[in-house]
């Protein structure tokens, strides 16, 4: 890490490499803690602030897997002909509920509790029934068809674990065991606004030079989740004083406060100055493309995100940095975005040791198997790259020369892609 002085607006930074800057930005934050109890159905998404664990056993008693006839396996042995009475029949809700016999099979259905004295299930397909007779003609193992008490879900194990994020999985085991209240990590409160004069709201008429602000779309769904509670503060004009009353009043309600826009070494870049007085900042040149300037601090008790204006780089730094700072925030375990190897269409010639976030359209060709193209737009200005892409082709600092069919690091936006064009 080295301190790099800019002559020109005397603000130092701090050089970092990609992984740097992410160890760095990630110890600086810590888990907000405080909990609210929810109900199930609003808990989908939601980080869980404790271990819950199971109230009784799942399944609660031993019942049958199949449709068959419950039978005592040791009554095989004492029986000349593996034939058995039929004696009842057990369904799911309808449990036959006194003891079986020896000799005695009853007629069971998936999902019904083993009856007292039995606890091995001969399915129906591999018994011949005759008059109240049942006889068995296939090798019988003890237990088989039986889901076990217990088999699933012991009393007062963990089912889900604090930090967890709560997912349809989850949602499901915790109805299952009737858990209707869940402790949760409050939503975390995120004010964000864009900075500059040349933006517009995208209802007004665009003047010579303006541009609509797209960012405040971006970074909006970006923070669509439910561990956050998103409000846009628009957009504030390159002033110290209104840039200043913005981050106040953010800092007095929220949790933490992004921005986009006016961090760099620009005339019109107020933004770090003002952070400075305020609060505490840290300005880093992040060895990566697009990106590069990100300002990280804190207004009061608020963390400050200082993100670069340009919109691929302002959503890349996000999706790169402050994703992964939000759910520390939340509370919820480390994650990882997924990556995986895809061969590469085109060459990619590397000139800088930077890490590259370029993008891509990542295709499969068949289960398994990916190969991916750069888009040929590669400017962190040109916004259509993030929707034409479907993926970042990550290239680490020390990568020079990929030839075509090399494998890459491709990080796919989405778990679904689109099937490839024929
Ligand atoms: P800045 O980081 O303020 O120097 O902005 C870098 C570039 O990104 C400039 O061309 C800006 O016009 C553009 N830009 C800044 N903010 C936004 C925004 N909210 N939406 C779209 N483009 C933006
Ligand atoms: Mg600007």
């Amino acid at each position: 890490m080295k301190k790099i002085t800019n002559k020109k607006s005397n603000t130092s930074k701090t050089a970092l490499s990609f992984e740097e800057a992410h160890n760095f930005l990630l110890s600086r934050i810590e888990n907000i803690g405080d909990v609210e109890t929810i109900s199930l159905s609003e808990a989908k998404g939601r980080i869980c602030a404790e271990d819950i664990r199971a109230p009784f056993d799942t399944p609660r008693t031993s019942n049958s897997a199949m449709d068959g006839f419950a039978i005592k396996f040791s009554d095989l042995e004492k029986q000349k002909k593996k034939s058995f009475n039929i004696i009842g029949s057990a369904f799911a809700g309808h449990p036959f509920c006194e003891k079986v016999k020896s000799g005695e099979a009853i007629k069971i259905m998936t999902g019904a509790p083993l009856p007292e004295g039995t606890d091995t299930v001969v399915i129906k397909e591999e018994t011949i029934v005759e008059h109240n007779l049942a006889t068995f003609v296939e090798k019988i193992h003890e237990n088989q068809n039986i889901r076990r008490a217990g088999e699933d879900l012991k009393f007062q194990e963990t089912c889900v674990s604090k930090s967890q994020k709560i997912e349809v999985g989850d949602i499901g085991v915790l109805a299952a065991l009737g858990i209707t209240k869940i402790n949760v990590y409050r939503q975390i409160k995120v004010a964000y606004f864009s900075t500059g004069d040349e933006l517009k709201k995208i209802t007004e008429p665009l003047g010579f030079g303006d541009i609509y602000d797209s960012n405040l779309y971006t970074i909006s769904e970006m923070l669509d989740k439910p561990s956050i509670k998103p409000t846009s503060f628009g957009i504030v004009e390159d002033n110290q004083d209104k840039i200043k009353k913005a981050l106040l009043k953010a800092a007095s309600e929220n949790d933490v406060i992004i921005t986009t826009g006016g961090v760099s070494v620009g005339e019109a870049d107020h933004l770090k100055n003002v952070v400075k007085k305020l609060g505490h900042l840290e300005l880093w040149k992040v060895e990566m493309k697009p990106g590069r300037p990100l300002a990280f601090g804190k207004i009061k008790n608020s963390y400050f995100f200082g993100l670069p204006g340009n919109p691929v780089s302002a959503m890349v730094t996000f999706e790169q940095f402050v994703t992964h700072a939000l759910e520390k925030l939340s509370g919820q375990k480390k994650s990882q975005a997924l990556t995986i190897y895809a061969e590469i269409q085109t060459d990619i010639v590397k000139t800088n040791r930077r890490t590259e976030f370029q993008r891509g359209i990542l295709t499969q060709p068949r289960k398994g198997q990916f190969l991916v193209k750069k888009l040929d737009q590669q400017s962190s200005g040109a916004l259509s790259s993030m929707s034409r892409a479907n993926c970042f082709i990550h290239l680490s600092p020390d990568l020079k020369t990929i030839r075509k069919g090399e494998l890459v690091l491709v990080q796919p936006f989405s778990n679904m892609i689109n099937t490839p064009e024929n």
